[in-house]
């Protein structure tokens, strides 16, 4: 088969590319620039198996952006987007993270509509944002849950507007297949924070990825004197969330659903804990007395059409700290 995936010189998309071609895929990944294209191909250059190549889409939150990225010969099976802006140090929460999540993804939805017939599934890098309710959390999340946050409350409150940008980019997404009634159908992944070592090229620890920030501030003592607030208390390993975007195209039954991607719950006094037990060298850069902020009432969470449909087995979070951070001492993290 051949597959689309959009943004990948991303944290996650670098695993989903790794997948994809250990599996044989043929595989064309959109990039902003030659340059980052080529660091793509550096990165994978030793993949066995599979064909890959990059196209560039400069911004995806132009209405055209993906018109002709989608046009290939042979034409794709499959379209992965994963390309969405993951960071909270925007100048204007509508141009620099609103829209490119939405017109992005509208945008190549219809651009597939129009251009590529041969596509039958598409799979969206949607996330737990746009599942969680964070003030007034259910017992249980799973995939009927929505984050009911408005777009005034995106616009004004800055912790909301990412959030915000993942919700409306889904609805739109299911909104667009209900009315469209396109080639193709939709699966949606849905990961809390994503935790995993770096496949990406990274000019600088300072460009890292936002979810793995925390680790690397551990890394490096900065949060010594103050821990950073746990956010969302569910967790999911990076390879185990590429996987299911491969396994989102390769099984039927996941057309038309949503998969809450979960390993399942933590907090970042069980991170710094798992740290100091696999690396008892970083043990004076650890905050010696991590706060326990997990809530006695926590939320539960539903992974089970992740593990049941998509046949995931979630690693455990020692594994996925363990793996990060040793990820982040080669690239340089301690010094
Ligand atoms: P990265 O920041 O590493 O990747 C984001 C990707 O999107 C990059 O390839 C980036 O390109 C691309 N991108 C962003 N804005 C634009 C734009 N305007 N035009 C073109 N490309 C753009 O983050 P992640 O890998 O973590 O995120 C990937 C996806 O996963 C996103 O959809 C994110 O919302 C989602 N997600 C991530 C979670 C996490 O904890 N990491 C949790 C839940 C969901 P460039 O490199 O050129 O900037």
């Amino acid at each position: 088969g051949k597959v689309l995936v959009t943004g990948g010189s991303g944290f996650i998309a670098a695993h989903v590319l790794n997948v994809l071609l250990s599996r044989g895929y043929t595989v064309v990944t959109t990039v902003r620039s030659a340059a980052k294209g080529n660091q793509i191909l550096a990165a994978h250059s030793d993949a066995t198996q599979g064909e890959l190549s990059y196209v560039i889409v400069e911004d995806i939150a132009k209405s055209d952006a993906f018109d002709n990225a989608v046009k290939s010969n042979p034409p794709f099976d499959y379209v992965i987007h994963t390309a969405s802006p993951f960071h909270h140090k925007f100048d204007d929460p509508v141009k620099d993270i609103l829209e490119p999540a939405i017109n992005g993804t509208t945008g190549i939805l219809r651009a597939i509509k129009a251009n590529a017939p041969g596509v039958k599934r598409v799979v969206i890098t949607s996330s737990f944002a746009a599942v969680a309710n964070a003030d007034s959390p259910p017992a249980i999340y799973d995939a009927s849950s929505w984050n009911p946050v408005t777009w005034e409350e995106a616009v004004t409150v800055r912790t909301k507007t990412y959030r915000a940008s993942k919700t409306f980019a889904e609805r739109a997404a299911w909104d667009f297949v209900d009315k469209e009634k396109p080639n193709f159908d939709l699966a949606t992944v849905n990961p809390p924070l994503v935790y995993g070592p770096i496949a990406h090229h990274l000019d600088s620890l300072d460009k890292l990825n936002t979810s793995n920030q925390r680790i690397r501030d551990f890394i490096q003592g900065k949060c010594t004197k103050e821990m950073p607030p746990t956010g969302s208390f569910i967790f999911t390993d990076v390879r185990d969330l590429a996987l299911a975007h491969v396994r989102a195209i390769e099984v039927p039954e996941a057309g038309g659903k949503r998969f809450l991607i979960t390993a399942g719950h933590y907090s970042n006094k069980e991170i710094v804990e798992v740290m100091r037990k696999t690396h008892p060298e970083l043990a004076s850069r650890l905050p010696a007395d991590p706060i326990d902020d997990f809530p006695k009432n926590v939320y539960g969470y539903d992974n089970s059409a992740a593990r049941k449909v998509l046949g995931i087995e979630f690693r455990s979070l020692k594994e996925c700290i363990d793996d990060t951070t040793a990820s982040l001492l080669e690239l340089g993290a301690y010094s």
